[in-house]
């Protein structure tokens, strides 16, 4: 995705308030992010860690941020339990539900929609790891360009479904 600053993000969210992405704390990193690497950009709030954030880019190089919430409680550590955005099979890291409240109206009267996502939003580096060559998929490189543009789509659907 292309290099996005904090304030492009901070008016990006479709469903939070302005105070709430106010308080927004950046990753410790942000300035050293590889975006060539990244499909999306997702990050736990090191303040507030069951506060998360999902940032898509939309055709057009525009972006539209989600904010997230994740269980009480913590991790989910059931390993049959796959991501919905990057649907890694082969990188065990834990799976969250993560919670949105809806966009607009619908979001102010209590409306949600959750899904499974990474714990630490770990979806774009997931999708990089080169499975071993097989018979079926003798291209590593061609299975690693079908699952990044998988997950650029299902991400876009996720936040479509938060739009309402
Ligand atoms: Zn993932």
């Amino acid at each position: 995705m292309q290099k996005t600053t904090l304030n492009q993000i901070r008016s990006s969210f479709i469903n939070a308030s302005r105070s709430e992405a106010a308080r927004l704390t950046p990753l410790k990193d942000f300035d050293e992010l590889d975006w060539d690497a990244l499909d999306v950009l997702g990050w736990r709030d090191p303040k507030m860690p069951l506060r998360g954030y999902l940032v898509v880019p939309q055709p057009g190089g525009r972006i539209v941020s989600a904010l997230l919430r994740a269980p009480e409680g913590g991790a989910r550590k059931n390993r049959a339990v796959l991501c919905d955005l990057c649907r890694a099979v082969d990188t065990p890291n834990d799976v969250l539900l993560w919670v949105a409240r809806r966009a607009g109206a619908s979001g102010r009267n209590g409306n949600t929609v959750g899904t499974l996502i990474c714990a630490d939003f770990q979806c774009s580096a997931n999708v990089r790891v080169q499975p071993p060559a097989d018979p079926i998929n003798p291209d590593p490189a061609l299975v690693v360009a079908r699952r990044i543009e998988g997950l650029g789509t299902r991400a876009g659907l996720f936040l479509e479904k938060v739009r309402g």
